[in-house]
Order: structure tokens, then C-alpha cells, then sequence
């Protein structure tokens, strides 16, 4: 996965940041020059964002998305455009949980990582060179079924956001992530900032913006009245000590995730563009007011 950073795209190579340095590759285009990959790449009204490069039958392909560079990108217009966020909290008992009320169940990926640490034990209780290798074939494979599953989630959290016509995906900023989910093992670390790429990476397809909110008390705030205290949250359940409100923890969490942006967003006074969370039914604006859904106003 590449993205500026990691790669400086010219009009006919790219230079590609690799374990062994830069690499530099030539671009293989097609004669056609109305074909997508020559019409784009070459045209300098098009930029590019993030890449994917892949290995198939002894080729390497790289699979880039490009946008239109608009001439109007920093007017107004399109900061003051109304926003409905998805807010999404990550967990190790769910992978992931939205503000629409869409679970996505850790517990298959608890049972890969189980079986993984099992098996890499009894590997390295035999201890051989032969074992040594097995233990890395082992890890390489569960990597790869890993990924997969990361990957649909990643897509479904998409689906989720465009089918509620959401503007933003908003996650928690994933930088203090072990201190603030404490239980988390590195490979939920490593699943968690993975499936934030992937969602960043594929979300760009469509229009949606993934941006990071800072998380603290995100698991503490109650997402209906604001109240914040370690006592309204136990395990997996959530109760509001001021005003009742009860709901699954983690559901709590991707709501606040989702209006920690928008306050985030309001108190960056740049004309109080309205930015609202969107929940399985209907949207929570920033003083936490319900809004149901249109259909059902009249
Ligand atoms: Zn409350």
C-alpha cells in the first residue's frame, strides 16, 4: 500500500520506498491512449492519491487511484458543504462497531489468533531450524487470512458509510491505541491499523472521507447527555449515571467518536459548517439533539 509518502509518482515511473530503498519502475501503459491508465496518468489534470501494488503471474501491477485536481478546491463552497459522519469504535471483543448500530465480531479473528499462538508454541517448544521455519510459514499464512477477513470488513464499513450517504468515516486516532485499549495484543494493534488502511485506502473510491478523532473518554462519555465517569461504563455495557441512558458500550463509543469530530469541527470556527452523526435511524447533531430520518418528518 502506498501513498505519498511512500512513493513519488512521476508521469512515466514511480519511485516506490521498499525494504532494500527506492525503487524506481517504469510504467507499462497501454497503446490506446484513451484507455484509463494512458488517458489518466499522463493527464496532468489528474493527481495521484494512494496505490496498491501487487504481484500476479511474474508481473507487478500498480493499481492507483487518481483524482481531478479541481481549480475551486480551497473555495468555501466545499468546507461549508453539510457533513453526516460514521463514527466507528474498534475493540478487541469487536473488531469494529458503527454509529448506524452495525457490529463487526472480533471472534473470528480471536479464534485465528488463538490457534497462531497455539501453534507457534508447540513449534517453538521443538526448537529446530526446521521448526523456526515452519513457525514463519505458519505466520505468513495466517497473515494472509487475516488480511482477507480485514478486508472485508473493510469494505462492508464503506458500504455502511455510502449507503448512509456519510461524507466522513471517522475512527480514533490510532496512535495511543494500546494505552488506550489496553487488552489489545499486537496483532489486534496490527489488525486495527491495517483495517484503518484499508478503509482510508479504499474509502477515496467513493467520495468518503477517514479522518481520526482524539479518543480520550470516548468509552466514558455518555453519547446522549455528555456526562463523563468511570462508573457508566462496565465491560461490555454502558449506563449513563446522570441520566439513565443504557445502551452496548461500544455502540456508545462510535457515537461519541462520531461527535468528537463534530465538536472538533465546530470549535474550529471556520463558518460552522453543520456536521451530523449518522445512527441506524436518523442523525445527532452536535448539541445531541435527535433528528430522525426524513421519511418519517412528515
Ligand atoms: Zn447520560
Amino acid at each position: 500500500m502506498y501513498d505519498k509518502r511512500s512513493a513519488t509518482f512521476h508521469r512515466d515511473h514511480v519511485s516506490l520506498s521498499t525494504v532494500d530503498g527506492r525503487v524506481e519502475c517504469d510504467y507499462i501503459l497501454p497503446d490506446d491512449s484513451e484507455t484509463p491508465p494512458a488517458k489518466y496518468v499522463s493527464d496532468e489534470d489528474f493527481e495521484f492519491r494512494m496505490a496498491h501494488l501487487q504481484y500476479r503471474d511474474g508481473d507487478w501491477y500498480l493499481h492507483t487511484s487518481m483524482r481531478k485536481v479541481e481549480e475551486d478546491e480551497a473555495s468555501s463552497e466545499s468546507e461549508s458543504k453539510h457533513r453526516t459522519v460514521l463514527g466507528v469504535d474498534l475493540g478487541v471483543n469487536n473488531l469494529a462497531v458503527a454509529s448506524t448500530g452495525q457490529f463487526w465480531s472480533a471472534d473470528e479473528f480471536n479464534h485465528w489468533r488463538r490457534e497462531y499462538e497455539n501453534r507457534r508454541g508447540s513449534l517453538q517448544r521443538c526448537g529446530s531450524r526446521h521448526a523456526h521455519e515452519n513457525i514463519e510459514i505458519v505466520g505468513r499464512k495466517e497473515y494472509g487470512r487475516f488480511e482477507i477477513h480485514l478486508h472485508t470488513v473493510a469494505n462492508e464499513i464503506i458500504e455502511e458509510a455510502v449507503e448512509n450517504n456519510c461524507s466522513h468515516i471517522v475512527f480514533e486516532d490510532l496512535t495511543y491505541i494500546r494505552k488506550n485499549i489496553p487488552e489489545a495484543t499486537w496483532q489486534h494493534v496490527w489488525a486495527f491499523r491495517r483495517l484503518y488502511e484499508y478503509v482510508e485506502y479504499k474509502a477515496e473510491e467513493h467520495g468518503v472521507k477517514v479522518v481520526q478523532v482524539d479518543p480520550r473518554n470516548t468509552s466514558k462519555r455518555c453519547s446522549r447527555c455528555g456526562f463523563t465517569h468511570d462508573d457508566n461504563r462496565s465491560g461490555e455495557t454502558f449506563g449513563c449515571q446522570k441520566c439513565g441512558y443504557e445502551n452496548h458500550a461500544d455502540y456508545n463509543a462510535s457515537k461519541n467518536i462520531g461527535l468528537q469530530y463534530l465538536r472538533r469541527r465546530q470549535n474550529a470556527g471556520d463558518g460552522g459548517a453543520p456536521v451530523d452523526v449518522r445512527l441506524n435511524r436518523g442523525t445527532l447533531n452536535v448539541s445531541g439533539e435527535y433528528v430522525p430520518p426524513a421519511s418519517t418528518q412528515a
